[in-house]
């Protein structure tokens, strides 16, 4: 589960990183007050899950009321990377020396925990790894056994942290690894990790997420304030796995491998995909219909694609959502369904009889084809 910025933030100062003080705000008015406590300059930022709001316009420095609702009226509502912000962070400025990088993540090679830093943070690292490899340092780190302060030290002297900085900067990233660890994250990232004018370490972003297998011990995301988007919590209480895209055309599939190559299928025939649903085995009837609703709420969503294999699902079960679904809303979005397996005969008949184009033995493509035509028909 990805949090937001001042969700992130809150899993490092509990193990002991600085922050500056902030608050958030839903309305302009919250931002007014907020920035008031907190005293001018502030920095207002929009909490959205992606990265790059400074970029988008979505961070900005403001020194006095006019200018801060000014801000605040722009940011709120921004649609960033298809994500409308409805929460801001107002916080104290900082005097900003110098900007570092210091994040974990999971290494998609060795699938163990790699800590990566930079002494040129505030950018994108990804950017700073192909043009300046040699200013990105790593280290991979065992579950077993923290590092040593020792060695962190000797990281951070060889990326290039000297003097006063070096101890100070060290403990901020021990932190950050003991961070990781407690809270069962799959990435935890500073960027910036802000040395101030008067030499103190502050995390200045943060970006986090959550093993979601971890979540029922992580007491952290129980809090109310860790809400995820309305759809994504539907199709969680649903026990389904949804991620919403920016395309026209939705899959619903048995598996996520099953789901992304069905993505790849409808890319490759000239669609957009609008978001990803996995069922997993065994779905009820009523989660199936909740699967679909949650799709088809979906922004841009045009046609459904749906792909059963019936192994430990019931395509009867199945089928019985879909059609409790077609029956009670009646959806505008075209459908095709292409399942087989268990109570096979027993679904198609469901969802022929109501008029939706079953794809009994054809393969995917002929799915999206049969989809696209319905599409292209409108
Ligand atoms: P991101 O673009 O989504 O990563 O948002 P960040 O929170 O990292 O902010 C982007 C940039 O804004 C930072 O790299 C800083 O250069 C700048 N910034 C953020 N907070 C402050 C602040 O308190 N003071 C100053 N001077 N700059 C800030
Ligand atoms: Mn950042």
């Amino acid at each position: 589960m990805r949090l937001f910025e001042y969700e992130g933030k809150e899993l490092l100062r509990r193990a002991g990183l600085a922050t500056m003080p902030e608050k958030t705000a839903a309305t302009v008015e919250e931002a007014v007050s907020a920035a008031a406590l907190l005293g001018y300059p502030v920095v207002v930022k929009a909490q959205v899950l992606s990265g790059g709001r400074g970029k988008a316009g979505a961070v900005k420095l403001v020194r006095d009321e006019t200018s801060l609702r000014d801000a605040a009226a722009a940011i709120l509502g921004m649609t960033i990377k298809g994500e409308v912000c409805e929460t801001l962070l107002v916080a104290k400025a900082a005097d900003i020396a110098r900007e570092l990088y210091a994040g974990i993540t999971l290494d998609a090679a060795t699938g163990a925990p790699v800590l990566i830093f930079s002494t040129e943070g505030g950018v994108d690292i990804e950017t700073v790894a192909e043009t300046a490899p040699e200013k990105v340092r790593k280290r991979p780190l065992s579950t077993l056994e923290m590092p040593r302060r020792h060695e962190i030290l000797e990281d951070m002297r060889l990326a290039g942290v000297h003097g006063d900085m070096l101890p100070k900067v060290t403990t901020a990233v021990q932190q950050l690894i003991a961070a990781f660890f407690t809270h069962d994250c799959t990435t935890l990232e500073i960027n910036p990790l802000a040395v101030l004018a008067d030499g103190s370490c502050i995390a200045l972003d943060a970006k986090a997420v959550i093993d979601d297998s971890a979540l029922k011990r992580q007491s952290v995301v129980k809090t109310g304030n860790m809400a995820l988007p309305e759809l994504e919590m539907r199709a969680a209480a649903a026990g389904v796995n949804y991620v919403r895209l920016e395309g026209n055309v939705a899959v619903i599939a048995s598996g996520a491998g099953l789901a992304m190559a069905s993505m790849d299928i409808v890319n490759a025939c000239g669609c957009r995909t609008a978001s990803f649903l996995d069922t997993g085995g065994g779905i009820t009837s009523a989660n199936m219909a909740e699967a679909l609703r949650v799709t088809l709420a979906t922004p841009g969503v045009e046609g459904v694609l749906i792909n059963i294999f019936a192994g430990i699902n019931n395509c009867a079960e199945v089928a019985r959502g879909i059609a409790l679904v077609v029956d009670e809303d009646n959806p505008t979005a075209a459908l095709a369904v292409r399942m087989r397996g268990h109570s096979q005969e027993e679904g198609w008949a469901l969802l022929e009889a109501r008029g939706i184009p079953v794809i009994r033995h054809g393969a995917t493509e002929e799915a999206v084809r049969q989809l696209a035509a319905l599409l292209e028909g409108r």
